[in-house]
């Protein structure tokens, strides 16, 4: 048991008595798939107006009882985040910038009027979890454990106003290749719908963001398309970013653009993280704004060669097709490209431990 010095929080393990057996949790890490499996712990901390943070337990992962009237289930006080632990090829366990994750989670915490929780603690729960639960990280190209983070409003009462009592919970799914075909290019649809307005939550992880995003994103699966892009809410003009993902274009000069951070975009970590290392590779990347007139205007002048997605799950995928009311157009050949290509390796061979971690963004457990 650690003391831990930020919140002076003790971590209780509870014995997990229903332990998934050796030959069903093969079967699951032989194919992982993506948010349908889950480890057999979680971790949950109890925090309490006046009382701060308390009752760190580690334990088996179980349904929780929430009151009917916890502020959760009306008005959707909840946060979230995601992040990996990755089998290394030397056998360590690797985090991937958790400090980072822990970072947002409190900036998202504070727009949606929650408590900040130290990010020593954040992290602490995280290794903790796949310590005990290490058993479960798939190995393989593409495979990692995913990690769930995320903090809900408990109180029971019927008001809007912020909660008094929020419960912070850590669960672990083992992960495969988030497209399901382990696609080569995905193809887009560009939605009339709105995600993020200036002045919402569009830059905070919350659970409300994503409900939002249920209609446009199904509406682009009917149409046959693997994803949606949103555009900004004021113009409807500029492109902003995927549902659960950063955008990138790639000009033919060898620059690289990415929608500057407005407030209504989620601050990607691999976003971020692929801005240095593009900027290291001594490419140009500007941050900045980018409208669905002059992405398709570029692509079809050859201007714009390479259009890719980044994020956590997704990590670099490229953009083949995009779709929307107006048409069609195609980026490049329709296929990968060779710098999202390069990109990719960069940021998987130090997540992976096949090159050296020369920022500090590895975490080994
Ligand atoms: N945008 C949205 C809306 C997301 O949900 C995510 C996934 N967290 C991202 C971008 C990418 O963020 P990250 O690289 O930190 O996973």
């Amino acid at each position: 048991m650690a003391i831990l010095a930020d919140a002076g929080l003790t971590f209780t393990t509870l014995a997990n008595s229903a332990l998934t057996s050796d030959e069903a949790r093969a079967a699951v890490l032989a194919n992982p798939g993506f948010g349908t499996h889950f480890t057999d712990h979680m971790v949950t901390i109890d925090w309490t107006d006046g009382k701060g943070w308390h009752d760190a337990v580690i334990g088996p992962r179980q349904p929780i009882a929430l009151d009917p009237a916890a502020a959760v289930l009306h008005y959707a006080q909840e946060i979230f985040e995601g992040l990996k632990a990755y089998k290394q090829a030397d056998g360590a366990i690797a985090l991937f910038r958790p400090e980072a994750n822990a970072a947002r989670f409190n900036q998202s915490a504070r727009r949606l009027a929650m408590p900040d929780l130290p990010e020593a603690v954040f992290v602490e729960a995280i290794e903790k979890l796949v310590q005990l639960d290490r058993a479960w990280i798939p190995e393989g190209e593409g495979a990692s454990l995913y990690l769930r983070p995320f903090m809900i409003a408990t109180e029971a009462f019927l008001g809007v106003r912020p909660a008094r009592q929020y419960k912070f919970i850590v669960i672990a799914s083992p992960a495969g290749n988030y497209f399901k075909s382990g696609a080569p290019a995905v193809s887009i649809w560009v939605s009339d719908y709105t995600r993020a307005a200036p002045g919402g939550t569009g830059a905070a992880k919350c659970g409300g963001n994503y409900a939002a995003s249920l209609v446009p994103q199904a509406e682009a699966i009917a149409a046959g398309h693997d994803q949606v892009v949103f555009l900004d809410a004021a113009e409807h003009k500029w492109i902003e970013e995927l549902g659960g993902m950063n955008l990138y274009f790639v000009f033919n000069d060898g620059t690289l653009l990415t929608p500057e951070l407005t407030g209504t975009i989620l601050p990607g970590i691999t976003r971020d993280s692929l801005l240095q290392l593009a900027r290291e590779e001594g490419l140009t990347v500007r941050e900045g704004r980018y409208s669905l007139d002059e992405w398709r205007a570029d692509a079809a002048s050859g201007k714009l060669v390479e259009t890719f997605a980044c994020g956590t799950a997704a990590v670099v995928t490229p953009v083949g097709k995009v779709s929307g009311c107006d048409g069609e157009f195609t980026i490049g050949s329709g296929g990968p490209g060779q710098l999202t290509g390069k990109l990719k390796n960069r940021l998987v061979s130090i997540q992976r431990g096949d090159a050296p971690d020369t920022h500090g963004w590895i975490r080994k457990i």
